[in-house]
């Protein structure tokens, strides 16, 4: 059917908002124009995929989905599995009246992170110790390549919390405790959504093209700066404060491009950041002029009453009218609908409020393409843990390791570790467990535990393929020291740490390691030298263990590459991570941050040690060797003089050296004789 620019020809209307060659914001104003109330409220939905079909999603005109945190795993689905699963929703979206995709959502926090397969990125934490956000945009832009190819346009991600006190469950989803850190760390968004082009204003929604996804930055604000780090509580802070470290890095998600927000779960100053129009409507969508969608956290709404749910009507209004345009519902979607509804049609909230947030929404759906490519192909598939991505990811894990101490005195470093030795010992229950090298947000909400929900070199695998193969490798979870002093360990490497966690069940007031971690550290370094690996997601009490250990190293949650620990333990690469947190001595001591008056950290903020790579170690070594050389030689030489000299030339002991030595000797010597003439014989 031939349609005209002008209108209707033959059978099928023309359509601005269908025609690709119409700017986008044509596009959202002239579909926004042909929708009922019903459509543009659901719109502003997202629902569990567990609540959805494709006949709800049809006919409830849903606006988005999400595999969230408390959704279902989908243990071992393969990417083609996602992609004909997102698709049959996207099928139930498309047969509406005006045909609008819906939008999948996932916590894509640390690479595809619930993707049985996917490469597994360190957790934000660690790739705040590298300061490098060069690699975070070759991360976003692997983490975009592998959601897309699994059918999803959406990430939750960057989370951009500046983590003011590691007693916060959620501590390693956040780059740093200072605010710079953070700031540089949004280049992940250049690379998850491609980056603005020349010519293209600043500061506006964007994605790139197929292979990239929406972002989005969270917590939207002060999530990190809680009481006691208690998760979504309320964050006590002056204007300054929060302008000044935790909003930052939203004027720059916002220059980058991010296209959507995330709504935090806690208060500032006691008020719910849910229903804060001062800083949803005021702030970010005013003084800061950001154009995309707002959306709110998972059951957010629920929880602007306390206890949460308790007056949903009252919650829906003031999450909407605080200027939230989508609602992460995520089950009871009828009765949001309804309030809603309820709300506009009895002109609490107006038909404006309503159209500023489905503008936004599909104006991130334009920019994805999502009109004209909604259903998604396998031809990306083999994008997830692509050997390419791996690569990388072990890149990051090389470059976030912190080595905190090397060796009991200046002179006696132990790294980096030979890799020919004759026996070495491996201990602690985090050395073989890929689930704990991962933490929360792995495959499931709260991680997993042991080898089998992903696939991946856990650190254990990593020495065994790195070291010498005549290097006799022990593994032994908890070794009692009797045994260690016992055997001839040439040195032993110790991975302990925290079990994986994430939000209000990481929450802890003692921030110790999990049992039987200091048992191993007591037992093995108290017989042997030993180099401890801290998989955590934040500083824990270490002060009582430093004078036992010889080396310390923090890992943090390195994910499924555990070869990018062993590249720099062995010495191909060498330590270049810094910390991007202060290592307290005590908990007492919390909140500590880099600046306060009442600094006093086991380990300041920044803080790492280098070590040469083995190469340049030898190298070195070798060039010292060198230097020896010549000095030898002169000594040599000049003892031979006098030897030669002392015993007139007659037998010569230079007959013990090489003959081109001894001939280059006595051709010296007589010559020298034969110019000094004869020698005198002075008469007393
Ligand atoms: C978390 C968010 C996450 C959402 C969806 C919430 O519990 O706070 O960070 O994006 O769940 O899983």
């Amino acid at each position: 059917v031939l349609c005209s620019r002008r209108g209707a020809v033959g059978k099928e209307e023309y359509m601005k908002y269908k025609d690709p060659k119409q700017p986008v914001g044509v596009r959202v104003k002239d579909l926004l124009g042909r929708m009922s109330l019903e459509e543009k409220i659901g719109q502003m939905v997202q629902i569990d995929r567990i609540a959805a079909s494709p006949d709800i999603m049809k006919d409830y005109y849903i606006g988005s989905l999400l595999s969230g945190g408390g959704s279902t795993p989908l243990p071992r689905a393969t990417a083609a599995d996602w992609v004909n699963m997102v698709n049959d929703f996207q099928n139930g979206s498309l047969s509406t009246r005006l045909g609008i995709p819906m939008i999948y959502g996932i916590d894509a926090v640390h690479g595809h992170n619930n993707v049985y397969n996917a490469t597994i990125f360190p957790h934000n934490i660690g790739l705040g110790a590298t300061r490098d956000p060069e690699l975070l945009q070759r991360i976003g832009d692997a983490t975009a390549a592998e959601v897309r190819a699994t059918g999803i346009p959406y990430v939750f991600a960057p989370c951009i919390a500046v983590c003011r006190d590691p007693r916060w469950g959620r501590c390693y989803e956040s780059y740093s405790e200072d605010p710079k850190v953070v700031r540089e760390m949004t280049d992940i968004i250049l690379g998850l959504q491609g980056e603005i082009p020349n010519g293209l204003r600043k500061g506006v929604p964007y994605v790139a093209g197929k292979n990239k996804v929406a972002a989005c930055a969270k917590h939207f604000v002060g999530d990190g700066g809680t009481t006691k780090g208690i998760n979504e509580n309320n964050t006590l802070t002056s204007m300054h404060g929060l302008l000044s470290i935790h909003m930052p890095a939203y004027y720059d998600s916002i220059i980058k491009g991010v296209s959507t927000v995330m709504v935090s779960y806690s208060s500032w100053n006691g008020q719910k950041m849910h229903a804060n129009r001062e800083l949803i409507t005021g702030f970010l969508k005013g003084t800061l002029k950001f154009k995309g969608f707002v959306i709110s956290d998972w059951q957010g709404l629920d929880r602007i009453t306390s206890p949460p749910h308790s007056n949903y009507t009252y919650s829906v209004l003031a999450g909407v009218l605080a200027g939230i345009d989508m609602i992460m519902v995520p089950y009871n979607f009828t009765e949001f609908i309804n309030d809603l509804t309820y709300l506009v049609k009895n002109r609490f909230i107006s038909m404006d409020r309503i159209d500023d947030a489905v503008q936004r929404i599909l104006l991130v759906k334009f920019n994805l393409g999502l009109f004209e490519n909604p259903l998604a192909d396998l031809s990306l598939v083999n994008e997830v843990g692509s050997q390419a991505h791996r690569d990388l990811a072990r890149e990051a894990v090389r470059k976030s390791l912190v080595l905190l101490k090397n060796g009991k005195t200046a002179n006696d470093s132990l790294l980096p570790l030979p890799k020919k030795a004759s026996k070495i010992l491996v201990a602690g229950t985090h050395a073989d467990n890929l689930g704990y090298q991962c933490g929360g947000w792995t495959i499931a909400w709260q991680g997993f535990s042991g080898n089998n929900d992903t696939s991946g070199t856990t650190i254990l695998g990593a020495i065994n393929s790195t070291v010498d193969k005549d290097t006799d490798v022990v593994y032994l979870e908890n070794p009692d020291s009797e045994y260690v002093k016992s055997n001839d360990f040439s040195y032993a490497i110790v991975v302990v740490g925290e079990p994986p966690y994430t939000e209000t069940a990481g929450d802890s007031q003692t921030l110790t390691m999990v049992d039987p971690g200091p048992d191993v550290i007591n037992n093995v370094c108290g017989a042997v030298k030993c180099v401890v690996i801290m998989i955590s997601g934040r500083p824990v009490v270490m002060e009582p263990y430093m004078s036992t250990i010889d080396a310390l190293v923090a890992a943090w949650l390195p994910g499924t590459e555990g070869l990018g620990v062993t590249d720099v333990l062995f010495g191909d690469y060498g330590f270049t991570g810094k910390l991007p947190r202060t290592w307290f001595k005590t908990v007492n001591q919390l909140p500590m941050n880099v600046g306060d008056s009442h600094y006093d950290p086991l380990f300041p903020f920044g803080f790492g040690l280098t070590t040469k790579t083995m190469v340049a170690r030898s190298v070195s070594a070798g060039v010292r060797r060198a230097a020896y050389v010549p000095i030898v030689m002169v000594f040599l030489f000049v003892g031979l003089y006098f030897q030669v000299k002392r015993t007139k030339l007659s037998r010569s002991p230079a007959s013990l050296f090489p003959r081109w030595v001894s001939s280059f000797l006595l051709n010296h010597f007589q010559n020298s004789r034969m110019a000094r003439g004869p020698p005198q014989i002075q008469l007393c």
